[in-house]
């Protein structure tokens, strides 16, 4: 008999709880998040036969470790099958060096692993329990455009999603509009955080409970797990023998990706070093070099835009995995183990000029086209690699991470490069689509009733 694993809350003061209720509540009720109470380890025997799968049977091998005992097999893997139905390109960029581009998805952006396998699984359980959910999300552009097109369709699953008009571009915005359906799109004259406030007022509020809302940020335990299977496959698909071990290098904002790496290491997957690349809020490389952590409010606009995070949420997790305890505001109640954390994790700031020369760089040396998220990623790993020498070897095996599209930030890359992107085929036709949705005032009491008007 298999023992389900458990979430805990990582404030500690909530009790223990299984996947599915970790996965429809999001938060925990003291205000923490998930995390997995033992993590499973997979047998290197087992990593090794990863190379003979598709990426979604890979997908279904390394989350099942995680939901054994509460998803049957076979349901699991109907789910991975129809959540990865597309490319999962590692390029080639020179000696054993290479981009793995989570680019191809519906919306051309990472987080379409994580939403699209969350929202089957929320489904999954809702379908068994005969129930819906409301998903509120607010976006500042790729997390909306993710969960809706993730949610799009999805059967007793209502979606809103909130976006502040004036900072989405364009392209962001027609992701969401153009689809209709079970999503509905809402747009504030505000800033990102101020529709961040309604959707967390929204779940606070007792008279909302009956509409049953739940959240799809990457505070979701469902959008952590999914996000662990592309380190398994990256490495599956490189590896040339037991001994090999691999260096990534992840971009990072909110930490739901690198969170993803870091948990696939403690599973047994072979790594070298974890990169950590963040852009010019800098409160996590800061935080690793002095120990000290002091956030960076407000956080600061760059150009790798969905990095913009001066306090990542999945900070607690990592804090977490390292012994120590780390609420939500960022104050640590005890610290991890600094060592340990310096030993495994190389993390650097990306400034935008840097970001910059590196896609010119980056296509001029290997015609390797990187747009800002990708730039902070692959920088992030040249900076290792020249500041270690020991490991900047052709044998050593490198993957960094491109999480978006280049044709998604057509403008920098024309500036820099002189080039327009081609658009994936996802993005081809979407500027002819018809747009729909709403428009409503920044103010809690519009947006609840809104909720209860639409939604009773
Ligand atoms: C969200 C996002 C990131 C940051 O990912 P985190 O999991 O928040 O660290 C990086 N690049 C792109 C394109 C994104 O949309």
């Amino acid at each position: 008999m298999i023992k389900p694993v458990k979430y805990y809350s990582t404030n500690l003061r909530a009790a223990e709880v299984g996947f599915r209720e970790a996965l429809l509540k999001g938060i925990a009720p003291d205000g923490g998040l998930y995390m997995p109470k033992e993590i499973p380890v997979i047998p290197a025997e087992l990593i090794r036969k990863f190379s003979e799968l598709e990426y979604y049977e890979i997908a279904y091998q390394v989350t099942r470790h995680f939901l054994q005992g509460q998803i049957s097999d076979v349901e699991l893997l109907a789910i991975t099958k129809d959540a990865y139905n597309y490319e999962v390109p590692l390029e080639h960029v020179y000696e054993r060096k290479y981009v793995m581009r989570l680019d191809q998805g519906p919306t051309a952006s990472f987080k379409d692993f994580a939403a699209r396998m969350m929202g089957r699984l929320m489904q999954y359980y809702l379908d068994k329990e005969k129930r819906e959910l409301l998903i509120l999300t607010a976006t500042s552009g790729d997390t909306g455009s993710a969960i809706a097109n993730a949610f799009y369709g999805l059967d007793n699953i209502e979606c809103v999603v909130l976006f502040p008009e004036k900072e989405v571009t364009d392209r962001q915005r027609k992701q969401m509009t153009t689809l209709g359906k079970n999503v509905q799109i809402v747009g504030l004259d505000a800033k990102f955080d101020d529709c961040q406030y309604l959707v967390k007022r929204a779940f606070a509020d007792p008279d909302l409970d009956f509409l049953h809302l739940s959240s799809a940020n990457s505070i979701n335990i469902g959008r952590i797990l999914p996000q662990i299977v592309y380190y398994f496959y990256a490495y599956a698909r490189l590896s040339n023998g037991a001994e090999d071990k691999a260096i990534f290098s992840v971009p990072s904002g909110n930490f739901g990706d690198m969170m993803g790496g870091m948990i696939a290491w403690k599973m047994g997957l072979p790594v070298e070093k974890f990169v950590i690349a963040c852009n010019e809020n800098d409160e996590f490389p800061d935080f690793v070099h002095t120990g000290h952590y002091n956030k960076i409010e407000p956080s600061k606009n760059c150009l790798s835009s969905a990095m913009n995070v001066g306090h990542p949420s999945n900070l607690s997790r990592f804090v977490a995995l390292y012994g120590g305890v780390m609420d939500e505001k960022g104050h640590i109640n005890k610290a991890p183990d600094m060592e340990k954390i310096r030993q495994e994790v190389f993390t650097v700031s990306i400034s935008d000029s840097e970001t910059k020369k590196m896609i010119a760089r980056a296509y001029e040396e290997h015609k390797l086209l990187l747009e800002p998220h990708g730039s902070v990623g692959w920088y992030g790993l040249k900076k290792y690699l020249t500041e270690n020498p020991g490991q900047n070897t052709p044998e050593q095996l490198c993957v960094s991470l491109e999480t978006a599209h280049p044709a998604k930030f057509p403008q920098q890359i024309q500036e820099i490069l002189k080039i327009d992107p081609a658009l994936p085929p996802s993005l081809v036709g979407l500027e002819e689509k018809e747009e729909s949705y709403d428009h409503l005032k920044n103010e809690y009491d519009f947006f609840k009733d809104y909720l209860i008007r639409n939604y009773s």
